[in-house]
Formats: C-alpha cells, structure tokens, sequence
C-alpha cells in the first residue's frame, strides 16, 4: 500500500464552514480497490447520510475520516486540519471525531458510568469529578440516567448503543460518525437509538451518518450520499436522491431496501 498524496495536489485547509472535506479519495486493500476517487464536502452542523449497498465502500469512507484506515491517495481534512498531511497527531485527530459502530463496544466489566469516563480520564486527562460530571450530563441527553450503574449485559442492544453514543459525546467532539449504528438492533429497539441521533441533528452536531433508514435519512438528512462500486453515484437533499432519484443504480437500490 503506497500513500501518494502529492499527485492528488495537497488541498488547503479547509475553511471554518467546512467540517469534513474529502478530495480525490483511493483506497486499495492489496488488488482490491474499495475506493475509487471520492470527493465530498460536509459543512459544520450538515448531517449526511450515506447509503448503498453491502460491499460498496461505505465503511472504509468512514474510517478513511478518521485514519482508522489510511487512503492509498487522496486528501482528508477535518475541521480545516488536512488528517492526510504530514506530521499529523492522529491521535489529536481522533480525539475529535465522535465514531458509533454497529457493534457497541461497550467495555463488559465496566458499568455504564465507567465506560463513559475512562477515556475522558485516559486521554483528555479530566479528573474523576470533571469526567463523571460530563459522563451524567451524556446520559441524560441519551435518556439513561437511571442507568449509570449498570453493566452492558443488563443493558438492552438500544441502551447499550445510547451509551456508545453519550462515550463518544463525553469527549466533546466536532463531529461524529456513524456507521449502521442501528443495524444490529431487534426493530423494536431501533426508534429510541434513531430518536438520540435526531436530537443530536437538532442540536446543531455534525453528522456523517451511513445507515439503511430510508426515513431517518429523509427526515433528518441535510443531504444524502448514495455510494455503489466505490463511487459516489449521485448526492443532494434527500427528496431527490431517495424520493426522485436520477440513476438507475439508486433507483434499484432503494427498491429493495425501501
Ligand atoms: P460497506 O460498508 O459499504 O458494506 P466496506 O467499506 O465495508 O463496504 O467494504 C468494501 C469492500 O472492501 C468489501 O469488498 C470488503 O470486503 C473490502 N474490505 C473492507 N475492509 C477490508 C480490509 N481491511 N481488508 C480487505 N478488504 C477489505
Ligand atoms: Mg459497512
């Protein structure tokens, strides 16, 4: 895997508006080439919704964002620092990415309150009384104060998945990333978890969202990005891209999954 930033022009930071700018974006895992020249904009306070098939690069853009992979070429800048330049902290850099996955990563012998603080201890180096103040605050604002004592086993998949997001709020983020973070919920559970990331949307948060709720996506997307084969295929406000999409490829994909 080679990193060739140089052929793709080294953008400049991006301004104040931008919160995530991506500019000619390649990824390649050995021969298979996942990404194929991505580039897109999020403004501070836009969510967008990133939908497409299984296998269409939606996760690998995700964690290109925030170097949890690293692009075979092309330019990631976050809140006008280029994450793709040299002599970047990637940890600094992560710090202030929020990321929610699919699988809750809960910490198991920690209680919820735990889980919430141990970073905010470890990496931003708050003192108990700071992180435990932040950690209450996080899970009133994901309805769970009544349940700071327990452990994720006692925790249903939806409170579990609240946690996860009020961990990644405890660290103050500029914005946060989602990748199906309610795919592995019962359909029961689902409401309650979408109903946390709505508020949030409300709040102003930045959201980069991939998901296969077609009506979280219209209701609460700034914009929506659909992907296929690596690319994007087409983006705009969601009453056109999924209530009048242009391209057949969309068009077919949202017949199966809407
Ligand atoms: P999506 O999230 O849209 O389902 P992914 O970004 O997870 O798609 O994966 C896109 C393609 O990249 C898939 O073919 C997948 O198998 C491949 N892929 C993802 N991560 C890796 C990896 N670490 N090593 C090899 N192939 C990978
Ligand atoms: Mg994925």
């Amino acid at each position: 895997m080679t990193t060739d930033r140089a052929t793709t022009g080294g953008a400049p930071a991006a301004g104040e508006a931008t919160a995530i700018e991506v500019t000619g974006l390649h990824k390649s895992f050995g021969a298979l080439e996942v990404l194929k020249g991505i580039d897109f904009t999020v403004r501070r306070g836009e969510v967008v919704c990133v939908i497409g098939p299984s296998g269409s690069g939606k996760s690998t853009l995700l964690r290109c964002v925030n170097l949890l992979e690293e692009p075979t070429s092309g330019t990631v800048t976050v809140a006008g620092t280029e994450v793709t330049g040299p002599d970047v902290d990637i940890d600094r850099v992560r710090r202030r990415i929020g990321m929610v996955f699919q699988s809750f990563n809960l910490f198991p012998h920690l209680t919820a309150l735990e889980n919430l603080t141990i970073a905010q201890r470890r990496v931003l180096r708050r003192d108990r009384a700071a992180a435990e103040r932040t950690a209450r605050a996080n899970l009133a604002r994901v309805g769970l104060s009544d349940k700071e004592r327990s452990y994720p086993a006692q925790l249903s998949g939806g409170q579990q998945q609240r946690v996860a997001i009020a961990r990644a709020l405890s660290m103050d983020p500029e914005l946060m990333l989602f990748d199906e973070p309610t795919s592995a919920l019962d359909p029961e559970l689902v409401g309650d978890v979408l109903a946390v990331m709505r508020s949030l949307a409300d709040e102003g948060m930045t959201m980069l969202v991939v998901t296969h709720e077609m009506s979280f996506a219209r209701e609460v997307a700034d914009r929506v990005v659909f992907m296929d084969g690596g690319v994007i295929v087409e983006e705009g406000p969601p009453d056109r891209v999924v209530g009048a999409p242009q391209h057949e490829r969309t068009r077919t994909f949202l017949a199966r999954v809407l």
